[in-house]
């Protein structure tokens, strides 16, 4: 990390995960994103403000203004990451598969009925292609290291 805000909540999340607070492990893979990306995106640098900001909060509070704190800290990991997506196609491990599936599920309900009339054959031919297509795309972030 070599963002200073990034280096100080990789430290505050080592310490939730060590207090059980709550899982860790993928919020380091979007802060590990957020450290390369800040040099470049003025966004990714304000999160990693805000970011490490509610982390503070949480360990400052107690009780149910700490659970307050989780649920901020939540909501902006969301808000993060949706940012990641839009803006620099970081997706979520499984992103294209879920994505594709219920795409190609109701294509083939369209051709089945359009095509060959029958729905029992569209249905698994767009399924199929949901899934061919979305498992090559989450191939292909993966090997571009475009996953959280
Ligand atoms: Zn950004």
């Amino acid at each position: 990390m070599k963002n200073p805000f990034a280096k100080a909540s990789l430290k505050q999340l080592e310490e939730l995960t060590q207090a059980k607070t709550f899982q860790t492990d993928k919020d380091i893979k979007i802060l590990e994103k957020m450290d390369q990306l800040s040099e470049t995106c003025d966004h990714c640098q304000n999160y990693l403000i805000a970011f490490e900001k509610t982390l503070d909060k949480i360990s400052d509070e107690e009780g149910e203004k700490q659970t307050e704190a989780i649920n901020a800290y939540h909501s902006l990991v969301k808000k993060i990451t949706s940012h990641l997506t839009k803006k620099h196609k970081i997706v979520k491990k499984g992103y294209y598969l879920s994505l594709y599936m219920p795409l190609g599920t109701s294509l083939g309900v369209v051709f089945g009925l359009l095509l060959f009339d029958n729905l029992a054959l569209g249905i698994p031919i767009g399924v199929g292609l949901g899934l061919a297509i979305g498992s090559l795309l989450d191939e292909d972030a993966k090997k571009k290291g475009l996953t959280i």
